[in-house]
């Protein structure tokens, strides 16, 4: 049965993508089995991953509107040993065609569980939103992994997305819950961030995970090559930060 997690944050440009591609890669590079979900109308996940948004014949977009089922839709991203369902600008429109549908906010979980044999982990890549996108993200998923940067605001910006995970396992996914925050572009260099990063560990405990991602040039210039940091270059600090992230998850499944 598949591990099916949500890599959530409602705010942008925190690092959700990265850490999306990069641990789908680093979970392939360790022998699991992953399908990625695009689930932001941007696109990036997808493009990142060595896959053309533009020349998709059916996205995720088709599979929350029910015209293609995930076995239809999903691609490989070849040199990424990996499966991603991809997105492009269509799914923007999904937001207003889903409110009128029935199980609008369950139809990604009714379409994962027929593939649900086939991996060991999907990973969902969510829009920075708290939308209808995002609560299909969130219904159908174990668990939120939430990167941050360790930023004076970081802790205030939490409490929503805190509050929408609770909202949604009281009502609607009891399965849900925070499986960690991730620390990322992180620069030990920088008090402040050292600071932010002692406050995690105080409030959240066990919640924060073991490995911090650095700021790595490396896995910014990745996407432009259409590649994850892992596989555009492994050896690199930030890559080898998120091959020591996935063995990390492989273990925190275990206990859950
Ligand atoms: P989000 O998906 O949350 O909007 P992205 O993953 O797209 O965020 O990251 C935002 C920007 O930060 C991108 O340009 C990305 O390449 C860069 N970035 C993300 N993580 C790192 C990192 N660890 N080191 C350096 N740059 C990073
Ligand atoms: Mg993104």
């Amino acid at each position: 049965m598949a591990k099916i997690f949500c890599v959530a944050n409602q705010k942008g440009g925190v690092g959700k993508t990265t850490t999306t591609v990069n641990l789908a890669a680093g979970l392939a590079n360790v022998g699991q089995r992953v399908l990625l979900v695009d689930l932001d109308p941007q696109g990036n996940a997808t493009m990142g991953s060595g896959v053309d948004k533009r020349q998709l014949t059916a996205t995720v977009y088709d599979v929350l509107l029910e015209s293609a089922t995930v076995a239809e839709a999903r691609v490989q991203a070849d040199r990424c040993g990996y499966d991603v369902l991809g997105a492009n600008r269509e799914l923007a429109g999904a937001e207003v065609e889903l409110v009128d549908l029935e199980r609008r906010e369950k139809r990604l979980k009714d379409a994962l569980a027929v593939v649900d044999a086939e991996y060991d982990f999907v990973l969902i890549d969510c829009p920075p939103s708290l939308s209808m996108l995002t609560l299909n993200g969130l219904c159908s998923a174990h668990g939120v992994i939430v990167p941050m940067q360790c930023e004076y605001f970081a802790l205030e910006g939490l409490s929503d997305l805190v509050n929408t995970i609770k909202q949604v396992h009281a009502n609607l996914n009891p399965e849900l819950q925070v499986i960690g925050l991730l620390r990322v572009m992180f620069d030990p260099r920088i008090t402040l961030q050292q600071q932010v990063s002692d406050q995690l560990k105080a409030h959240f405990g066990p919640k924060v995970f073991d490995t911090v991602i650095p700021r790595n040039v490396r896995l910014a210039e990745a996407p432009s090559y259409g590649l994850p940091g892992v596989v555009f270059d492994p050896a690199a600090r930030g890559s080898q930060a998120f091959i020591e992230f996935a063995r990390e998850m492989v273990a925190r499944v275990q206990k859950i």
